[in-house]
């Protein structure tokens, strides 16, 4: 999953970065409010964490420009607990938002909620066949038994089981899993998923020749 976070204050960008990489998310980053549109509008993100206060264009301008284009899920982050902001929150299309300071366990809580929200799942485990996968502790198990998988395997997996029945391509599988600061070779991909395989039977990720893989609903 990849997330773009908007925030002007460095030492909070920073740390909220650190922490969602650290939960295993994909991080894409701006400071402005000009660039974190931007980004939002160019890339597919599955989240993005907005601040309210920002220059150039504060985040109530930064989540019209984005709902006039996509529906990507917009979690805000305000200064001010006041039944105006959430109103004027809601109204323009934020789809959950926190008031600062606030607690990062409830940030990561909150970001898969509405992941999943936005895929249609609003329980916290999927089950494929025999593999169920807690998307809350990023674990899986088949029949019972846990299979260990990398953090990248983990990612591949439950982004095809959230959109399980879609072929999603390559390139989308890039853009969701992989952020700006990472280099990648195109081969990786293929790497992950054959040991996805090995470790969980050949058969759970389908490659669709030329347009990607998929997990069957
Ligand atoms: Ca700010």
């Amino acid at each position: 999953m990849r997330i773009l976070v908007v925030e002007d204050e460095p030492r909070l960008l920073r740390n909220l970065a650190k922490s969602l990489r650290e939960a295993g998310y994909a991080v894409d980053t701006a400071e402005t409010g000009d660039d974190g549109l931007f980004k939002a509008l160019t890339y597919d993100y599955d989240a993005v964490v907005l601040d309210v206060m920002l220059p150039e264009l504060d985040g109530w301008q930064v989540l019209e420009g984005l709902r006039a284009a996509k529906r990507t899920p917009v979690l805000m982050l305000t200064a001010r607990d006041t039944t105006r902001d959430r109103v004027r929150g809601l109204d323009t299309g934020a789809d959950d938002y926190l008031v600062k300071p606030f607690d990062l366990a409830e940030l990561l809580a909150r970001l898969r909620a509405l992941i999943r929200r936005a895929s249609g799942h609003g329980r916290s485990t999927i089950e494929i066949r025999d593999v169920v996968i807690d998307t809350r502790a990023r674990t899986v198990q088949q029949s019972g038994n846990p299979v260990s998988l990398t953090a990248r395997e983990y990612a591949i997996l439950e982004y095809l089981a959230l959109h399980r029945g879609e072929v999603v391509t390559r390139t989308a599988l890039y853009e969701h899993l992989f952020d700006e600061s990472e280099d990648t070779l195109s081969n990786l991909l293929d790497v992950h998923v054959f040991s996805i395989r090995r470790k969980l039977g050949a058969d759970l990720i389908a490659t669709r020749r030329g347009q990607g893989y998929c997990i069957e609903s």
